[in-house]
């Protein structure tokens, strides 16, 4: 069985939900393929942390309403470490702040816009999914649906927004250039139903390790826990996770509130980023363009930022005007490297002086020096107020 349309948008994430919201209001057809259920996707806890600016974006195209109705705000995070508390007002020096809302939240949103009140077009439960042609005017894209049976759409673009384990970034030429990075650590993360302990995200940089805590809702709060690469689950019982929570993060008049986890799995801490982000008919947004671990929360911010370009550029191009479409990878990539670098800096500072003594005394003075000049400077603590709000990133 085929179907003609516009654009078939691949995986129905952040990015590819926001790319197809944006199709369907501008009347420019498209199909949306997802190989999870809608419940699932509804469901998969991730990231939490929302920048303004994506806010403001969702929010033109009328996206952001149950957003802006009930997510918290925050416009300050804490470093903690040698016992004390060290604030970082970057909502005062940048005028921008964050938006807590839970990613499965803002999925349920988007399909719920797309779906139920836009009656877009969206096929869960895809299996098989394969690119064709994408070199000529006439890509397409077969797969296997839900019933089993062998399904192709015809169309004049793809968007791969298929993540990190999909198969649109597959299809680039071998040429494209994979940059990546292995941090060569790990991270356990972890959701505890337990509410917020702080106003702010903390960041505990501890000789024992790493660890960060981070608002999810009023009931519960996702953390961080260092560990080694490769680590797993099984050896962080519960009881030794509130341990090194406690340890790493609690300080006087800091204390933690525990409850019991709901998650906890290990992340091994890598990026990569492809370049170009676009192929002949294919172009790649989110995570099937780019990963960055989740050290700065800035993954999903990236995923909308490509989302609302590649949006804008196809809508250009059925107006008749190529310029964004062929200028939609270097934009997206402008910004991807400033989170990517921010992300790296963070990371030395997180990571530099763990152990006692530090496995590496020069580069944990200079994590230290690093941190003392963002405490200290506010000249400092501006520009890295802009990057880490991604009020400024596209340079
Ligand atoms: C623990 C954790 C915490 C995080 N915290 C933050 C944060 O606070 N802020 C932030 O900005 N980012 C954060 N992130 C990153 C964020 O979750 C991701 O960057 C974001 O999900 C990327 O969106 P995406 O749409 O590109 O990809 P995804 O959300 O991965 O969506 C891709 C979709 O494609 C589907 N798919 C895959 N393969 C196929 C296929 N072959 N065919 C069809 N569909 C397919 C998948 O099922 C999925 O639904 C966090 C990540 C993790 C793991």
């Amino acid at each position: 069985m085929s179907t003609r349309t516009k654009v078939a948008v691949v995986g129905a994430g952040p990015a590819g939900l926001t790319v197809a919201n944006l199709l369907n209001h501008s009347g420019i057809d498209c199909v949306l393929l997802e190989e999870r259920s809608r419940t699932h996707i509804e469901q998969r806890p991730r990231a939490g942390f929302i920048e303004e600016w994506a806010v403001r974006a969702l929010d033109e195209h009328g996206l952001a309403d149950r957003l802006l109705r009930t997510a918290g705000t925050q416009t300050f995070s804490e470093f903690r470490f040698d016992g004390a508390r060290h604030f970082f007002r970057y909502g005062d020096l940048s005028g921008h702040r964050h938006f807590v809302y839970p990613q499965q939240e803002l999925v349920t949103d988007l399909v719920a816009t797309y779906v139920d009140d836009g009656g877009g077009d969206a096929r869960f439960e895809v299996a098989d999914v394969r690119l064709h042609d994408l070199d000529t005017d006439a890509p397409a894209v077969t797969y296997t649906d839900r019933d089993g049976r062998e399904q192709r759409v015809d169309c004049d673009f793809v968007a791969g927004c298929d993540g990190a384990q999909g198969v649109s970034r597959k299809h680039m030429p071998p040429d494209a250039v994979v940059a990546r990075h292995d941090y060569g650590i790990g991270w356990l993360a972890l959701l505890a139903e337990a509410p917020p302990s702080a106003d702010g995200v903390l960041f505990g940089v501890h000789p024992r390790g790493f660890a960060a805590h981070m608002a999810r809702s009023d009931r519960v709060t996702r953390f961080y826990l260092q560990c080694p690469p490769g680590d797993t689950e099984d050896s962080w019982p519960d009881e030794r996770v509130w341990r090194e929570l406690q340890a790493r993060l609690a300080v006087p008049g800091g204390e933690i509130t525990e409850g019991e986890l709901i998650e906890k799995r290990v992340l091994d801490m890598h990026n990569y980023v492809v370049e170009p982000m676009s192929h002949g008919r294919l172009h790649l947004a989110g995570e099937a363009a780019h990963l960055v671990a989740p050290i700065a929360a800035k993954g999903m911010n990236l995923a909308l930022h490509d989302a609302l370009l590649l949006a804008d550029a196809f809508g250009a191009h059925y107006r008749g005007d190529d310029a964004k479409l062929d200028g939609y990878s270097d934009t997206c990539l402008s910004r991807v490297w400033q989170y990517q670098e921010f992300s790296q800096w963070l990371s030395d500072v997180f990571h530099s002086s763990t152990q006692d003594p530090p496995s590496d005394p020069f580069r944990a003075r200079l994590a230290q020096a690093r941190l003392r000049r963002l405490l200290g400077s506010e000249a400092t603590a501006t520009a890295l107020a802009e990057v880490y709000i991604g009020k400024r990133a596209d340079f």
